[in-house]
């Protein structure tokens, strides 16, 4: 796999970093997944305005001369490299505020050059997940007050993730002060009263590129949506569940804590919504005919 470091394009096995770099040392660093299809991105521009908030709120400015039409050719060019030209597949995108020693908690000297790090995968669709659903199970938020903002250091979700995949679950529901707040690599989704609710795009929250186009696909589909918080005791009346995520789509949740959510199967909104992100999917990735 061919893989991008820092400007130069090289084999995944010789990509390597400084053991001085504060992504391993602290976690100090923001990173995007992307998804693409037949070798486009979607939603590209979305992703790298997130990503711009999140270099500014950590103050790590790109080298000279990389921009975001600089990231869009990189990604581009590794799906091509990769053979990810046909079907679904992801770009990871990740950077870091460099190496610098001696390791100091405060930032490096200005002029730190950030390490920066893209990759292409294969994405298996896991369309089987979406026919029969997925099991959660609820877990108490442990992050900290910026969940806004997509940085590598994911430890509380890592451990919530395998606290989740231990019980034999999909995903864990983070819950703080009694409100289900999203999913540990997912945001959270509830039909109730008829209408969607997901908490609000506030610091608690990632705001997930999948949620926001989902939220325009059901408002598109006259459905109402409210983003209001979602308190724990509200989720056994909810006619239906759902994840939103570059990886999973939208993905129904069958069961949390061992509890049936509606009857106990997919619902029909998750799965309109899902045939609807689809659709957005194929139509905005394909390219014009060549006349
Ligand atoms: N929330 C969390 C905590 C996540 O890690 C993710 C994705 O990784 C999401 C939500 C969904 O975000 P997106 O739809 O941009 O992939």
């Amino acid at each position: 796999m061919i893989v991008s470091l820092n400007g130069e394009y090289l084999d995944r096995t010789r990509a390597t970093v400084s053991v001085s770099d504060r992504g391993f040392l602290f976690g100090d660093g923001v990173y995007e997944v992307t998804r693409a299809r037949d070798g486009r991105l979607f939603e590209a521009a979305r992703h790298l305005r997130r990503l711009a908030r999140g270099l500014e709120a950590l103050d790590i400015a790109l080298p000279p001369g990389l921009d975001s039409a600089t990231l869009l050719e990189i990604s581009e060019r590794l799906l091509h490299e990769n053979g990810l030209e046909q079907g679904d597949a992801t770009v990871y995108l990740q950077i870091t505020r460099g190496a610098a020693e001696p390791r100091t908690h405060h930032f490096p000297p200005a002029g730190t050059p950030p390490t920066v790090f893209l990759s292409a995968n294969r994405l298996i669709v896991p369309d089987d997940l979406h026919a029969r659903g997925v099991t959660a199970i609820t877990t108490p938020d442990l992050r900290w007050e910026r969940c806004d903002l997509k940085t590598v250091q994911l430890l509380a979700n890592v451990l919530a993730k395998q606290q989740a995949v231990a019980a034999g679950a999909f995903e864990a529901i983070f819950v703080r002060d009694g409100l289900a707040i999203e999913g540990a690599s997912a945001n959270l989704l509830a039909v109730i009263d008829g209408a969607i609710r997901t908490h609000p795009a506030d610091h608690r929250i990632l705001p997930g590129i999948t949620r926001e186009v989902v939220i325009e696909l059901a408002r598109e589909l006259g459905l109402g949506v409210s983003e209001a918080p979602l308190p724990l005791r509200e989720l056994s009346g909810a006619r239906e569940l759902f994840l939103t995520a570059t990886t999973v789509d939208v993905m129904p949740v069958v069961q949390v804590d061992g509890r049936a959510v509606g009857d106990g199967r997919p619902g029909p909104v998750a799965r309109d919504l899902h045939a609807g992100l689809r659709a957005r999917l194929v139509r905005d990735t394909t390219r014009a005919p060549a006349l």
